[in-house]
């Protein structure tokens, strides 16, 4: 049977195919979130890592910026995409790729929520799934 793996299986799970939900961190000491986790203690308060603890975000939150690269001499991705910043309803800012390939139809405060596209499929339809962002629909 076919299997999906994450490009970055640490950051959020590969389940989740419809707005999954990624791996960030809080403080105990402060309540600073963060995403992506670390282990290093933290940025806000200096507080040391044990009082670090694992928390799921939610993976919804609104496009804060975001631009159109159109020459890319990369081979993961071809020209042109759209790169944002969406700041998450739990607090962290994450910069990600979205799933509209140009800038037509976004708005600075657009909702946007996480996805998993495929990545690559190998021959035998094991596929490799990273993480985006898409424009929420209407009131969610
Ligand atoms: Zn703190």
């Amino acid at each position: 049977m076919p299997n999906r793996t994450a490009v970055h299986p640490e950051l959020y799970s590969p389940d989740l195919a419809d707005n999954p939900s990624l791996n960030g961190g809080k403080c105990r000491a402060c309540g600073y979130v963060f995403f992506p986790p670390q282990r290093y203690g933290c940025e806000s308060c200096g507080a040391p890592p044990e009082k670090l603890e694992a928390v799921q975000l939610a993976g919804r939150g609104t496009l804060h910026s975001y631009a159109t690269v159109h020459l890319y001499m990369g081979k993961d991705i071809e020209a042109p995409f759209t790169i944002g910043l969406i700041v998450l309803d739990d607090g962290p800012a994450i910069s990600s790729t979205l799933t509209n390939r140009t800038d037509e139809g976004l708005a600075i405060g657009d909702r946007m929520k996480s996805v998993l596209v495929a990545a690559s499929t190998d021959q035998e339809g094991n596929e490799t799934v990273e993480l985006r962002f898409a424009k929420a629909g209407a009131g969610k």
